[in-house]
């Protein structure tokens, strides 16, 4: 058995190591005192080429745990900048995040969001960071400790496998290691790792940051990489910056679009939490949908709503614009703008065809997007929970009460029905197989955050149970789970009192 930490590569280190100082900078870990496994993800393990006993042996927990004495690893920290709040933050970078190597992956093709935009051809193979979350300072942890708490991190855990079961690109997590190490926050807990994974840590940021030092070269530098890393069937294109834009533009769309379907609020939508590749990255104070409301915000801290669910939309466009901003010495405004304006018809064209496929309908017509409109607009009125909904809707037909009941004026939702009935009788398709059709896009299980909360405060006592259950319930949140059929109801009264801010 090879430990997969021995075959990483460092192809970012490689091409940057002679700019070391502007680029990332070289960091130790500090070790986690009596750590131990929480979780570790044997899914994604298999997904990588790791074997599995890799997962559960000593070195794992050693490396994990920030202790990497014997391992010969060196890792590196990357710096970046950002618009926080849509004010211009300046130096941020991986202040609690190092990056250990890269893994080489045989490319799966296309899953989720990944795979180009334009020219379909891919490599055989990707690779993918290793990044270890939690693990001490570093140069760019300015005056916070460079620690990450259980709690959140079982949050950012749970969450990114769960946006990876509903099918929406985003950073994947490998391991989760608690330990005895103290970490204040607004009281003592404890301090844990997380094993972040993913194809790219490449932010809007970290272009912003050169752009704004006016450093034109290494803006190139790193669009260069990444075209390299990526899309290497682009090195030789004139237009090879010009496709890296639009597939940030298109991915974007894409993974918002499937955000707003799933009831998903991100919450700290900061350029230094969007990736270049449109992948979901950061899980802070994020927060599912119960009931259908678009004022929802889910980030306690964020007083003025910026990032509330139904700002996402067009925050992803600002933040887009701010990433056309560091990129003007590679690209004319003309290319820029054109490329920006094809933002809003790519997410309603993208938000559109998942709304459709959740009611049943298998090719658009026109009137669907009023139908689906007018559904959410009474589930706005009737305070009606946005995935039990949904996925009653797949039962649904003239003699199932279920999704009526949801409704305190049954009398709007039954002049919907006849319209949405009537809608359904136009497709050849039985009932079951719209049912089968519908179960695989409408989830029956989300990560509400009471059901985090209560994985967090088992795992606080010792008890890692419920997050591992947690984690094989949201890898695949479309399945019946009969064993976890406590989560596919509505919220217990409890949750309304669970307050998320960036603390973490
Ligand atoms: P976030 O709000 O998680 O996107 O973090 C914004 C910035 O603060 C990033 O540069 C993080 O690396 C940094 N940061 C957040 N928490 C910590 C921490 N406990 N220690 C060091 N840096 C942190
Ligand atoms: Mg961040």
């Amino acid at each position: 058995m090879t430990f997969f930490i021995d075959r990483l590569e460092h192809t970012y280190f490689e091409s940057f190591k002679e700019q070391e100082d502007s680029h990332f900078s070289p960091v130790m870990a500090s070790r986690l005192l009596d750590p131990v496994v929480v979780s570790s993800n044997k899914l994604l393990a298999e997904e990588l080429g790791i074997d599995p006993d890799n997962l559960d042996s000593p070195e794992m927990l050693e490396v994990m745990s920030g202790n990497f004495m014997t391992a010969n690893i060196k890792p590196i920290a990357l710096v970046y900048s950002g618009h926080q709040f849509g004010v211009w933050a300046g130096q941020l970078g991986d202040g609690r995040a190092m990056t250990l190597g890269e893994l080489p992956v045989a490319n799966r093709g296309p899953v989720a969001n990944r795979g180009p935009v334009v020219d379909g051809v891919t490599s055989s193979r990707e690779l993918w960071d290793i990044q270890l979350k939690g693990a001490g300072p570093t140069p760019y942890s300015r005056f916070a400790d460079g620690r990450a708490v259980l709690r959140s991190s079982i949050r950012e855990y749970l969450c990114s496998e769960a946006m990876h079961g509903l099918g929406i690109a985003t950073t994947r997590a490998l391991s989760l290691v608690d330990s005895k190490t103290a970490v204040y926050r607004e009281e003592v807990e404890s301090g844990a790792t997380v094993c972040r994974v993913a194809r790219s840590h490449i932010r809007f940021g970290s272009f912003e940051h050169f752009h704004y030092r006016n450093q034109p070269e290494s803006v190139r530098d790193l669009a260069d990489y990444v075209v390299q890393r990526h899309f290497p069937q682009w090195v030789e294109d004139q237009d090879r910056y010009l496709k890296l834009f639009k597939n940030t533009v298109f991915k974007t769309a894409k993974m918002i679009a499937q955000w707003q379907s799933v009831g998903f609020n991100h919450g700290v939508m900061n350029t230094d939490n969007m990736s270049i590749l449109g992948d979901t990255l950061d899980f802070g104070p994020f927060g599912f949908l119960d009931s259908y409301d678009p004022e929802f915000i889910c980030n306690h801290s964020d007083t003025n709503g910026r990032y509330s669910f139904k700002n996402q939309p067009s925050v992803g466009l600002w933040n887009l614009n701010a990433l056309a901003t560091s990129l003007t010495s590679l690209l004319s405004s003309d290319e820029l703008i054109d490329v920006l304006k094809q933002y809003e018809p790519e997410f309603l064209n993208q938000f559109r065809a998942i709304m459709v496929s959740k009611l049943g309908l298998e090719k658009y017509q026109a009137g669907d997007e009023l139908l689906s409109n007018e559904l959410l607009d009474l589930m706005q009125m009737n305070n009606v929970d946005y995935t039990i909904l949904f996925r009653s809707l797949c039962d649904f037909n003239e003699a199932n009460q279920t999704v009526r009941d949801q409704f305190i004026d049954r009398e709007a939702f039954d002049q919907w029905a006849v319209k949405y009935l009537a809608r359904l009788g136009q497709q050849d398709l039985s009932d079951a197989d719209r049912r089968d059709n519908m179960r695989a896009v409408n989830p029956k299980y989300v990560l509400r955050n009471y059901m985090a909360q209560a994985a967090i405060e088992k795992a606080q006592a010792g008890d890692y149970s419920e997050v591992n259950l947690l984690l094989k319930v949201l890898q695949s949140p479309c399945k019946e789970h009969p064993e976890a059929q406590q989560y596919a109801g509505l919220p217990p009264d409890w949750a309304a009192k669970i307050s998320v801010s960036c603390s973490s």
